[in-house]
């Protein structure tokens, strides 16, 4: 539940009513917006029976919240979040866009594109150290040697980096090197993973699963923010459905819905989402129009050399394009790119 403050509540009314739900052995989150104060309560609502919280200075109404999620969820913040990724600010007025291989391959293929996608516009370089694919055969990524070049990648260029973790040993390696971490849509219900990395304060990427429904994803968001970390991006990644022209269907309306269900930025990864490359410059431009707050792209010097995801990576001349195609419709939404 939530317990909406009056709008002209002093500090010590505020201070009153956490200290008495948290002396019920329930947790509060505080949440100070412009118009209205808000404390969220997280736990068995049952043991603040005989409390009449209604009742106390400062209160204006108890509002119950129905939904599994509740850190994640707008009613318990009802500002937009801001998740800064290096001095990289996701969630504000700029349209953030991070480009990059889908698999780290060497030192000078993550170097060249990093140094490629920057002059085009994009803020936080991608990549894959830890590849979870389809066939146990085909090339599973670099580690932590991968890990190295990226941070090379970052020294030369200063974009922070992004890159995903499958394992609870990727984690402890990884959190050296990232400026993020990212959840692939396989580990979306991973919990054990989702929450070690919810044990850091490093921000998180996390990607829908394959078949998850927004309140599922919701919830995976739930198991990394109830750790302590705060600092979730989603990004919507296609979804499986019978449709066989693109690789997965992308879920547009998953944006405008999540936008109403949550505080939390969304990005947009149309490379996985089509898994072919003419594509991605429609759904980019349908992303921003729809309020999507980033893309994640996948961008590789030479596509068809590519270890992974070759037919949907865009080389580099390609993704400059796509950036300079997209300025115009930012502007258009009130973002800058
Ligand atoms: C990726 O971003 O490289 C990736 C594997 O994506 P997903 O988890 O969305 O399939
Ligand atoms: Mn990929």
């Amino acid at each position: 539940m939530i317990i909406v403050m009056k709008s002209n509540t002093n500090e010590s009314d505020i201070k009153d009513v956490i200290s008495l739900v948290e002396s019920r052995g329930l947790q509060t989150h505080l949440s100070t917006g412009s118009q209205i104060t808000i404390i969220g309560v997280i736990g068995d609502k049952s043991r603040l029976s005989d409390c009449n919280i209604e009742l106390l200075n400062g209160v204006d109404k108890i509002v119950p919240v129905t939904e599994s999620y509740k850190l994640a969820n707008k009613k318990f913040h009802t500002n937009s979040s801001i998740v800064k990724v290096g001095n990289v600010e996701i969630g504000g007025s700029d349209f953030i866009i991070m480009a990059g291989p889908c698999a780290i391959e060497n030192k000078k293929q993550i170097i060249e594109t990093a140094h490629t996608i920057k002059k085009s516009g994009a803020k936080i370089l991608r990549g894959g150290a830890y590849k979870p694919r389809t066939s146990p055969y085909s090339f599973q990524g670099l580690e932590e040697e991968g890990l190295k070049y990226m941070a090379k990648a970052r020294e030369e260029t200063g974009l922070p980096i992004v890159c995903e973790v499958t394992s609870l040993k990727s984690v402890e390696t990884a959190a050296k090197y990232v400026d993020m971490f990212q959840i692939g849509a396989r580990n979306m219900q991973n919990f054990y993973l989702l929450k070690e990395i919810g044990k850091t304060n490093i921000p998180v990427l996390l990607k829908r699963g394959l078949s998850a429904t927004i309140d599922e994803w919701l919830n995976a968001a739930e198991y990394i923010m109830s750790e302590g970390n705060k600092n979730v991006v989603l990004c919507e990644r296609g979804i499986r459905t019978f449709e066989t022209a693109t690789r997965n269907t992308l879920d547009i309306s998953a944006i405008p819905v999540i936008k109403q269900k949550s505080h939390l930025p969304i990005f947009v990864d149309p490379s996985h989402a089509t898994g072919k490359r003419p594509y991605i410059n429609s759904l980019s431009k349908a992303s921003l129009a729809a309020g999507a707050d980033g893309l994640m792209i996948e961008v590789h010097p030479n596509p068809a050399e590519a270890l992974s995801d070759g037919p949907q990576s865009l080389p580099p001349k390609d993704f400059d394009d796509l950036c300079d195609e997209l300025r115009p419709f930012a502007k258009l939404v009130g973002k800058t790119l």
